[in-house]
């Protein structure tokens, strides 16, 4: 898959906006992503996973282990693409935690799948615990890559495409000059 497509069909599904936003964070920012509206098409989640998997199937995973709830979509269409297990990760009480029944046979190759890797720092809770129940993780594969190669992940991250976008801190938000107000991402109804 071209990385122009999947550019393509992250204006087309609106899960890139442009505007004037402040982040979680608290920075302001000029654009938003928001992976699950590029993931509300079965039929791109499906051809996505099969991209991944296929830029992934070189380290050879045992299965797939993706943290919830931004990696659920894509973790299982490249499991299925890949044609092994998929499991998940949840958060309880702040910890990641791998629940349900799941299981991690010792040694088993894990490829741990995500939406968007910005900080890596869900990909490292999740690589921990896979680690911490005797598995090996063999490589991240994520759709967007939100690195600018600074995550320092200590195994190969496989993406689809790259994505800098720009933030400022408030005081220095050059929309913010411009008299403009920032939104919460998400804040408009259909947003
Ligand atoms: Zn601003």
């Amino acid at each position: 898959m071209k990385e122009e497509t999947v550019a393509e069909w992250l204006e087309a599904s609106g899960a890139l906006t442009r505007g004037h936003f402040q982040l979680s964070s608290g920075r302001h920012s000029s654009a938003y992503v928001q992976c699950a509206l590029l993931l509300e098409s079965p039929a791109r989640a499906l051809r996505l996973g099969e991209a991944l998997a296929e830029r992934s199937s070189g380290h050879r995973p045992d299965s797939v282990l993706s943290p919830a709830m931004g990696g659920l979509m894509i973790g299982f269409a490249v499991a299925a693409a890949l044609g092994v297990p998929f499991r998940f990760t949840e958060r309880k009480g702040g910890a990641m935690e791998l629940r349900r029944g799941f299981l991690l046979r010792p040694g088993e190759r894990v490829l741990i799948v995500e939406d968007v890797v910005t900080t890596g720092r869900s990909t490292l809770e999740t690589a921990d615990l896979a680690v911490a129940l005797g598995a090996r993780v063999e490589a991240v594969a994520a759709i967007i890559d939100r690195t600018r190669g600074q995550a320092g992940l200590p195994f190969p991250l496989v993406a689809l495409t790259s994505l800098e976008l720009p933030s400022w801190e408030a005081a220095e938000c050059p929309l913010c000059a411009e008299g403009g107000a920032a939104e919460k991402p998400g804040s408009r109804p259909g947003a």
